[in-house]
């Protein structure tokens, strides 16, 4: 009887086993072509499906076909049809079919982005990505970019950014000390910001509940004539893209105000700051370009692979310092070491999607899909209003709220609609009314997409 064989032999074995990553792509694609026929949502079969994976950790290793057999056969139903053109919710990316093959490869590459050393494609693409973010998204050169998970980390750190900043400019260095007994830091922040900056502020020490909160108007825009007074050691947090109305802050009286002031301005833009890259909407983030920091998110109207988000600050110093760390075995280059503007220092190459990203949209490609996307949101918006139903926000960009007559009559439409399978859609509470959210953030939402949409709503509406 021979010995089994030990795991290296049998990973090695498996490394050259062609056919099983042939039929991984081949599943892949099938599923990336046959997402539209699917349930927008997964019917109760596949959620019950799901119990196929539960059980006691095996204590022997699966044979590897019979692993992705089992992860296709329970997980591909199971999926939420986010990649499809029919997917509402929340603001949700779709992905670029280039770019999942150009991860594939950047999968089997495995690199960790955290130092040029570590990996000098990841710390190249990386500069390269800031360069073109910086271009495309009309930002002052110098700028630097940290590649992180999403806005509420790019928020964080370009929250960490500004306190460290804003601190040392009073003589008090908060890395060495930290907070207590530090000097106030003043954070001004419009009455509807994003949840994740309250988060960031918690996260940070500065809190949520000392900021000082200004007024919006009926679209969640910040009032600028009601800003407090600012001075040198305030924060003001704006908004690039309401989450529920899609409105921009008026960026260039808020910068105004602040640079008289010498205040510090982050833009939360996860999905909004991508106006800039249209010249159509470009408009719309006005003045946006005068703030100190800025947070975005690829994942959502770039229509990246999660997770990418950026955090953009023209203080490459600033960031670099509230980032800090050091050992002895760490060894920073002359080129690019990415860990310089982020929390983590392993970090998957996240750049090297980004750059596919862009590489596969160029300039006019990007424009392109951000038009197409508030292009189907008016669309949808149109058609809706025409069946009777209430549109709560101006479309400005790619969201859209939707109200029946009542709140009860909304609620018991969206339910129908999430259970159709034919759309998904989220709820939300605008402004004291109950609202259905829908977000057009996949490339792959169609004209007829949102027929199909529309005729849904109307047939939930009952
Ligand atoms: C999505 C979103 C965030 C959070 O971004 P994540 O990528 O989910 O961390 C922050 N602000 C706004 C306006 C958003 O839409």
């Amino acid at each position: 009887m021979h010995p089994s064989p030990s795991l290296q032999q049998r990973m090695f074995q498996c490394a050259a086993d062609r056919p099983l990553f042939v039929r991984s792509a081949q599943l892949a694609q099938d599923y990336m072509t046959g997402v539209a026929d699917q349930p927008v949502f997964p019917p109760e079969a596949a959620l019950t499906g799901l119990t196929g994976f539960d059980g006691p950790l095996p204590d022997e290793p699966c044979d590897p076909a019979a692993m992705l057999r089992q992860l296709h056969d329970l997980g591909s139903p199971a999926t939420t049809a986010t990649t499809g053109g029919r997917y509402f919710g929340f603001v949700t990316g779709g992905v670029l079919p280039p770019v999942v093959a150009a991860k594939w490869l950047a999968d089997a590459w495995d690199q960790n982005a955290a130092l040029y050393v570590m990996s000098p494609v990841a710390s190249r693409l990386e500069s390269v990505c800031q360069a073109w973010l910086i271009d495309l998204l009309g930002l002052p050169a110098g700028c630097v970019a940290g590649f992180v998970g999403g806005t509420s980390t790019a928020t964080a750190v370009g929250l960490a950014a500004a306190r460290q900043e804003l601190l040392r400019r009073q003589g008090w260095d908060v890395n060495a000390k930290g907070l207590f007994g530090a000097p106030p830091i003043r954070v001004v922040i419009g009455a509807e910001a994003h949840s994740t900056v309250f988060k960031a502020l918690a996260l940070l020490g500065l809190g949520r509940e000392r900021v000082e909160l200004v007024p919006v108007d009926g679209q969640g825009r910040m009032q600028a004539g009601a800003l407090p007074a600012l001075d040198q050691h305030t924060l003001v947090f704006t908004q690039a893209g309401n989450v529920n109305t899609g409105s921009f802050d008026p960026f260039d009286e808020i910068c105004d105000r602040a640079a008289e002031a010498g205040s510090w301005v982050h833009v939360d833009g996860a999905f909004g700051l991508w106006a800039a890259a249209s010249p159509r909407l470009r408009h719309l983030v006005k003045g946006a370009a005068r703030a100190d920091s800025w947070s975005v998110d690829a994942h959502k109207t770039l229509n990246a692979p999660y997770d990418c988000g950026i955090l953009l600050c023209r203080h490459s110093e600033a960031t670099v310092m509230a980032m800090q760390n050091t050992g002895a075995y760490i060894v920073y280059s002359e080129k690019r070491d990415g860990m310089l503007y982020t929390p983590e220092m392993s970090r998957r190459g996240r750049g090297i999607e980004l750059w596919a990203t862009l590489k596969t949209l160029g300039r006019r490609g990007t424009a392109e899909l951000v038009e197409e996307l508030c292009d189907r949101a008016r669309q949808a918006s149109g058609l809706l209003r025409h069946e009777g139903f209430r549109i709560l926000n101006e479309v400005v960009f790619n969201q859209v709220l939707v109200a029946c007559d009542t709140g009860e009559h909304t609620l018991a439409t969206l339910q129908r609609l999430q259970a159709s399978g034919e759309c998904w859609c989220g709820g939300t509470s605008w402004q004291g009314q109950t609202a259905i959210r829908l977000s057009v953030c996949s490339w792959a939402s169609t004209p007829e997409d949102i027929d199909r949409t529309v005729a849904a709503f109307v047939n939930a509406r009952g």
